[in-house]
């Protein structure tokens, strides 16, 4: 839950477009996320959930508006983008580890590189994340030993590496079983109950409805709703949320 409501947005989005060539895919995107908020951004495929998400860390260029963190704009390119992007955790469907290194290693690595942490210190912070997604003993495993949902655990324990004050998801349990997607979705929800700031793309209604602040739904790149989930699954305002959910529900 959000702290105060009257608090400024930690991330703010401001009439936000974006084209791919001559295919507009973001028109006009308006959001704001308190700290402490989770807004779970739900939309058909292709309604530009994942261009969005990764227009926050400037994955993408945009062409028009501007993404603010803590009322600071995302700088365009260099060192500054850097820093300000450490500061915004992503996590993706495709897990994205370096299957080469082990776990400790793929969550050390940023903030020994990145941050300048002594190695020492990343390491006893690192063994203290994977306790903390349920890892405690895969610490020098390789990715390829664990289960997908062991592998999007330290995932995320590598995103809170980075201390960032804002966690992006991009669809994180799509490639999981059932049972797996449950233990990652814990995991969010145990994040979200400890106030962290997240944007969550996902098809888990259940999740939706227990741990989202506010649901925000996307159709064609335009946000046509965005409501506390109790009153959007009750009574969704336009024809595509209803759509929508009658399809996945
Ligand atoms: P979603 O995540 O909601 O499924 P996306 O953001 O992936 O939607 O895609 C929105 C639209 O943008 C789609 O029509 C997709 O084909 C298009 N698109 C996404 N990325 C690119 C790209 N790199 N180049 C061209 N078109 C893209
Ligand atoms: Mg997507």
């Amino acid at each position: 839950m959000p702290a105060d409501s009257t608090s400024p947005p930690l991330l703010r989005l401001g009439g936000v477009d974006k084209s791919f060539g001559a295919h507009q895919v973001l028109h006009g995107i308006d959001l704001e996320l308190r700290a402490g908020e989770v807004v779970v951004l739900l939309g058909a495929s292709g309604s530009g959930k994942s261009t969005l998400i990764r227009c926050v860390n400037r994955l993408e260029t945009i062409d028009a508006g501007e993404i603010l963190l803590d009322g600071v704009p995302m700088p365009l390119e260099g060192r500054e983008l850097a820093r300000m992007r450490a500061q915004v955790g992503m996590v993706f469907q495709s897990f994205n580890l370096f299957g080469h290194k082990t776990v400790l290693e793929n969550i050390t690595l940023a903030p020994v590189r990145v941050r300048g942490v002594p190695a020492r210190q990343a390491q006893e912070r690192a063994h203290e994340l994977l306790a903390r997604v349920g890892l405690a003993d895969k610490a020098s495993a390789y990715p390829a030993q664990l289960s997908g949902g062991q592998q999007q655990r330290v995932a995320i324990a590598r995103a809170l590496a980075m201390e960032p004050r804002v966690l992006l998801f991009d669809e994180p349990t799509s490639a999981l079983d059932p049972e797996m997607t449950n233990e990652v979705l814990d995991v969010m929800s145990e994040l979200a109950r400890e106030g962290m700031t997240m944007l969550v793309v996902t098809h888990e209604m259940g999740f939706a409805r227990r741990v989202a602040d506010r649901v925000v739904f996307l159709d064609a790149g335009r946000i046509v709703e965005s409501a506390p989930p109790r009153d959007f699954f009750a009574g969704p305002r336009t024809d595509r949320a209803r759509e929508f959910l009658s399809k996945i529900l």
